[in-house]
């Protein structure tokens, strides 16, 4: 299979790598919403959340704990973890990945 964040996962490509657990790899976001956006994703493939969360629960898990342990780690007063799950979601890599924002005010509702 084709999938970007499998190659990144697998060192493929190359990726500014910011934390890893046995489950999940976290990096920088190529294009950044926030001073901190990190992409955190599963090493195994799943194309969306749904799947990943009724395939890998621990899996799904092992996301939020890592996107807990970066914010700790940053000292992110608040933050915000989004899955966009479709296209008309904005999803646009299907390859299931945690978006973790933060380190500005951040406005509600999204677009
Ligand atoms: P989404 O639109 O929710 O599917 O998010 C995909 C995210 O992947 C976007 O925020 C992109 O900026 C990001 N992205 C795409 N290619 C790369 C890459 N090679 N390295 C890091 N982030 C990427
Ligand atoms: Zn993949």
């Amino acid at each position: 299979m084709d999938c970007l964040f499998c190659k990144i996962a697998s060192d493929e490509i190359p990726a500014t790598i910011v934390a890893k657990n046995d489950l999940a790899v976290a990096f920088d976001d190529i294009n950044p919403q926030a001073p901190t956006h990190v992409l955190i994703i599963p090493t195994t493939h799943h194309d969306n959340v749904a799947e990943l969360s009724a395939a890998d629960p621990l899996a799904l898990q092992a996301l939020f704990s890592l996107a807990a342990e970066i914010a700790a780690e940053r000292g992110l007063n608040g933050y915000r973890t989004v899955f966009n799950t479709g296209a008309e979601a904005g999803q646009s890599v299907f390859h299931a990945h945690l978006h973790l924002l933060g380190g500005r005010a951040l406005q509600w509702p999204p677009g």
